[in-house]
């Protein structure tokens, strides 16, 4: 269903309405004309066929020479025909004349009716008891009328005296070959609009490439790559100025965030230095047996707070180069699933002073990858499920490949995260519960910096929870 929605198929499904209803319009129409112009030739026959009628019976009569003397005063003075009130003859027209010879399969007949209207003759080829016809009120019956009745097409004409002369043909033939051409239209319809079909999906797929192009080069741009743009190759379609609009903004967003990372780096320099000398300043009060007990105190609060810093300043920087300059990642092939059973090992220890049960079930998913890097993720992800969970929770690390991407996964039991902070988790600085998160010593950089991480390696970092319920951190990155 979201596929038909697509462009492209909502493109086609209107292009084959509308060849559909040409084709069918324009193949009953020629069908139509066919079947008109087939019944005019079969007319056209017929009248044919009622001339020869006629000149036969106007022809000298070779069988009783003397047969119309009696009739004498009835005819009229010139060519019409004149089968005489009481029966035959019928001048030169045989009963079986082979114009009306009943050996073809829809063959011609001819009947003929006394002026009194009493039957005369027929030929062999005619169907059983062909009915009178019968004239238009108002129209002469000299005039040629036709009619069409149980599949016979029939055309009659009264002789000026008033003999009723009628010729006839089965439609059967006709009606043969109108269905076979019926069938033609069909076939011929139907192959049309196959054909028209694949031309139409072949052209929408031509036309829409560049979209799809445009589409994946600002999939990649926004999965991180900011330093990409889409290719322009005619730039003077409408297509080409849509996608240099679009490198045009690609272009700020990256000077903006280049801007944003150069100066979280330049701040946290400039701090670097006073920091160090807090630290050092403070150590050497400490350092001082002459140091009386209150500014000893004092020195240890100035320290603990400058350690602080000290690790915030480093988490910015970290996170400076990580957004500023994904180039600096060094790619190899590397396993994730050993990657998480080695940061399994790592934090085991910490894990059994809180006695949490951490458990590693990998699988291989080889990827392209910062194994340094990627370690970073996999212990700032364990290091918080082991700080927020309470003793004798449970932590296991999964991995393998889904969806052509490598994953690895760290699940925990322990408190979860409510719906309104998870929208926020990978946002600097945030903290669930700040006055908790004080207390583990975070900063709230940590989820942001392990974001930061996959993103570079235009892969995802996710995290499911429900309060109470544990919580489920994803890392997603592409296999090649
Ligand atoms: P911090 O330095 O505070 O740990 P993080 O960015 O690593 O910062 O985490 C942000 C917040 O997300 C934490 O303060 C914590 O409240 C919450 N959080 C992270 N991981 C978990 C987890 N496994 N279980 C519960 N809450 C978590």
């Amino acid at each position: 269903m979201k596929r038909l929605r697509s462009i492209r198929w909502r493109i086609q499904l209107w292009y084959a309405a509308f060849l559909l209803a040409m084709v069918v319009v324009s193949g009953v129409a020629v069908f139509r004309l066919e079947q008109e112009n087939l019944q005019r030739l079969e007319r056209a026959a017929l009248r044919d066929r009622m001339d020869d009628l006629f000149q036969l019976l106007d022809a000298p009569r070779n069988e009783q020479p003397g047969a119309t003397e009696g009739e004498g005063e009835d005819q009229p003075p010139s060519p019409p025909p004149r089968p005489p009130a009481g029966g035959p003859p019928l001048g030169g027209l045989q009963k079986d004349d082979p114009r009306f010879a009943a050996t073809q399969a829809h063959p011609y007949y001819f009947a003929i009716w006394r002026r009194d209207g009493g039957f005369l003759v027929s030929s062999p080829s005619a169907p059983k008891d062909v009915p009178r016809p019968e004239f238009p009120a108002g129209a002469p019956r000299t005039r040629q009328t036709d009619r069409t009745r149980d599949g016979y097409l029939e055309i009659f004409k009264a002789t000026p005296p008033g003999e009723i002369i009628l010729v006839g043909r089965s439609l059967g033939s006709v009606e043969a070959s109108i269905t076979r051409f019926g069938w033609m239209v069909v076939g011929l319809g139907t192959a049309i609009v196959a054909f028209g079909l694949a031309i139409g999906w072949w052209i929408a797929d031509r036309a829409l490439r560049p979209v799809r192009d445009i589409g994946q080069a600002a999939a990649r741009i926004s999965a991180g790559n900011l330093n990409e743009r889409i290719r322009v190759t005619e730039t003077d379609t409408e297509l080409g100025a849509l996608a240099a609009v679009l490198n045009d903004a690609f272009g700020r967003l990256e000077a903006a965030v280049q801007n944003q990372a150069r100066f979280t780096s330049d701040a946290a320099h400039e701090l670097r230095t006073p920091v160090s000398v807090v630290l050092a300043e403070t150590q050497l009060i400490l350092d001082d047996e002459n140091t009386n007990p209150e500014a000893r105190e004092t020195a240890t609060v100035c320290r603990r707070a400058a350690q602080r810093m000290h690790g915030l300043i480093e988490s910015l920087l970290e996170l400076a180069v990580v957004e500023g300059n994904p180039q600096s990642l060094e790619k190899d092939d590397w396993d994730l699933g050993e990657l998480g059973a080695n940061g399994v090992d790592i934090m085991r220890l910490l894990a059994q002073e809180k006695n949490i049960r951490l458990t590693a079930s990998t699988t291989p998913a080889h990827c392209q990858c910062d194994a340094e890097r990627i370690q970073q993720i996999i212990l700032n992800l364990l290091s918080n499920s082991i700080k927020f969970s309470p003793k004798g929770a449970d932590i296991e690390v999964s991995s393998g490949l889904e969806n052509g991407q490598a994953f690895l996964r760290v699940k925990d039991t322990g408190p979860g995260i409510s719906a309104d902070h998870l929208p926020h988790l990978f946002d600097r600085f945030y903290r669930v519960d700040r006055s908790r998160s004080r207390g583990t010593g975070g900063t709230g950089l940590g989820l942001a910096i392990c974001k930061g991480i996959a993103e570079a390696h235009g892969g995802t970092l996710t995290a499911e929870s429900t309060a109470g319920q544990g919580s489920t951190f994803t890392l997603r990155l592409p296999v090649g």
